[in-house]
């Protein structure tokens, strides 16, 4: 598997679920993965995973809300592997609640974490992404950048349609500078993020008629993230199971 060989891609969230999935499948395209999370352990399980399967992974401590911290991160890549291809913002948190129940201070984190991180990540890693050459930006938004969704969350609305805005915008600035920015929208996956939510009315909303698994969403970032995909810039792809088309 060669799709992604030469290339440097950090994953945020890559601990568990789709940011978990979309490292392990990129390193096995010939990627070395950065794996960045705030789940140590798991983080480093994933790394050593990667190495595991004959691939080239590390694990670097990142909270995608500290701008410190995403300098440190930038500042060891380039120090270690003298570039960076791939930069797939992943991390993200929901909010539950309707409106009305939800405190600012939930507002604010949910924010923080699911969109801030996004352009303090884009911002970060710039000048290594416009050096690469071929450099592509997955920022993960959801079904529910787009849509209201059942009208709950409204933080985590406001968060992904906000990245699939600063997207388009990122990568009208970029796009003469060769790095191309998408966004992709998964519909109900299969994660920890799930937690014990009653899945039986997402299944119902979904005309595929179940939940998607994570590999499916690592599936189209890892077609963003390569040269095939050359031509795609300031998209929005969605991985819905037809959630979207209704
Ligand atoms: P997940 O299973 O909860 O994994 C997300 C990972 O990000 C976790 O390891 C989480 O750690 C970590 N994280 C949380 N806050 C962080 C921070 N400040 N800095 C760095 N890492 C942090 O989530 P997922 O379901 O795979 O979702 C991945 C992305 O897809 C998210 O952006 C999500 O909004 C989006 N998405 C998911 C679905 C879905 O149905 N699953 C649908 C649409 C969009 P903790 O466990 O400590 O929180």
């Amino acid at each position: 598997m060669t799709r992604l060989n030469g290339k440097t891609a950090l994953v945020t969230g890559a601990a568990g679920g789709i940011g978990k999935e979309t490292a392990l499948l990129l390193a096995r395209e010939g990627a070395t993965v950065i794996v960045a999370d705030v789940q140590d352990a798991l983080g480093a399980d994933v790394a050593t995973e990667i190495e595991k399967n004959g691939g080239q992974g590390i694990y670097l401590s990142l909270d995608v809300t500290d701008e410190a911290a995403w300098t440190r991160v930038i500042t060891t890549i380039e120090e270690k592997y003298g570039r960076l291809d791939v930069l797939v913002n992943n991390a993200g948190i929901s909010d539950r609640d309707v409106l009305e129940n939800t405190t600012l201070e939930t507002y604010h984190k949910v924010i923080a974490v699911t969109q801030t991180s996004v352009f303090l990540g884009m911002k970060a890693a710039a000048a290594l992404l416009k050096a690469s050459g071929t450099g592509s930006v997955i920022n993960i938004s959801s079904i529910f950048g787009a849509s209201g969704g059942f009208g709950s969350s409204p933080a985590y609305h406001a968060a992904k349609g906000a990245v699939r805005l600063l997207t388009k915008n990122v990568a009208l600035e970029w796009a003469p500078l060769g790095v191309r920015v998408n966004s992709v929208h998964p519909g109900f996956i299969a994660t920890p993020m799930m937690g014990d939510t009653d899945t039986t009315p997402l299944v119902d909303v979904t005309p595929l008629g179940r939940l998607g698994r994570p590999e499916e969403v690592a599936a189209a970032i890892l077609f963003l993230a390569g040269d095939e995909a050359s031509f795609v810039t300031g998209s929005e792809l969605y991985v819905d199971g037809g959630y979207l088309a209704r």
